[in-house]
């Protein structure tokens, strides 16, 4: 094991995952991109000590879309520690709007999708994602021979996504809900009905469909995130997840990794590496 082969891998580290807060850590040896800061500024900080990196490290943020649950902690984050922030254009009029005293102007980038931006050591690319706020994006991550890719807040599975997680070495896939526990819990129909559209979140069974696409294009590695607290579970998201990797002769441990992140805490780190 060289150091130089430690620099090739990109680690995802979700720190807090689901509709409560997003946060995830993409990283190499020396670039530190933070996706989302969704949760309170003190949590997030806590959460970034936990997995030993110091926040004013961050090389940057970048923002899916500004919902809540994706940018509740940017505002107090950035102003202590003046970390570059990138989003599309309609997300920063979210998030000016959003926040209560305004950051250093220095601090914005407009990312545009489908253009590569370098970020340290990354390749970043940005691409759409239909939800209900425009601007919403996922993020595919180069850095060497390997790629990874976050993709949630998705109303449904689009080719231009498909097209960008193809290939990737590991990514973070949205398995937002189990359609029966939606249907039959307690959330007004008009919520059920924004959650199961076209400009929702993904369902199980759609997240569990592409991950075995994908695993046969020649992903290895998944990790479930943006699980509903009220219309799913850990272990039926996964067990979805499996059935259909399963019912392509994929075996766990040999063909493919899978793990869901946690929503308070940081998730064990998923290390993409030729070691
Ligand atoms: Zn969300
Ligand atoms: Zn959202």
């Amino acid at each position: 094991m060289t150091s130089d082969k430690i620099n090739q891998g990109i680690t995802i580290t979700p720190l807090f995952s689901g509709s409560s807060g997003n946060a995830i850590l993409v990283s190499t040896a020396n670039t530190y991109v933070l996706v989302d800061a969704g949760m309170n500024c003190k949590k997030i900080v806590e959460a970034l000590n936990m997995v030993r990196i110091n926040p004013f490290d961050l090389t940057a943020i970048l923002i899916t879309h500004d919902h809540s649950d994706h940018i509740s902690g940017l505002d107090v984050f950035t102003r202590k520690f003046s970390i570059p922030i990138y989003a599309t254009r309609p997300t920063w009029k979210g998030i000016h709007s959003a926040e209560k005293k305004p950051h250093l102007p220095s601090l914005d980038n407009e990312i545009v999708p489908e253009e590569t931006v370098t970020i340290g050591d990354f390749e970043v690319t940005a691409f759409d994602t239909p939800h209900d706020t425009s601007g919403s994006c996922g993020y595919c991550f180069s850095s060497g021979s390997k790629r990874a890719a976050i993709a949630t807040d998705i109303g449904y599975m689009t080719p231009l996504i498909f097209e960008h997680l193809s290939g990737c070495d590991g990514i973070l896939l949205e398995a937002n809900y189990d359609k029966d526990m939606l249907w039959n819990g307690e959330y007004p129909y008009y919520l059920k009905k924004r959650i199961d559209g076209e400009y929702g979140h993904l369902c199980n069974d759609d997240c569990a469909r592409t991950v075995a696409q994908l695993c046969r294009k020649g992903t290895r590695h998944f990790i479930l995130g943006h699980l509903s607290k009220e219309n799913n579970l850990p272990q039926v998201a996964e067990r979805a997840v499996l059935r259909a990797l399963e019912a392509e002769d994929l075996v766990r441990d040999r063909d493919f990794t899978l793990r869901i992140a946690n929503r308070y805490t940081p998730t064990e780190p998923l290390f993409l590496g030729d070691i």
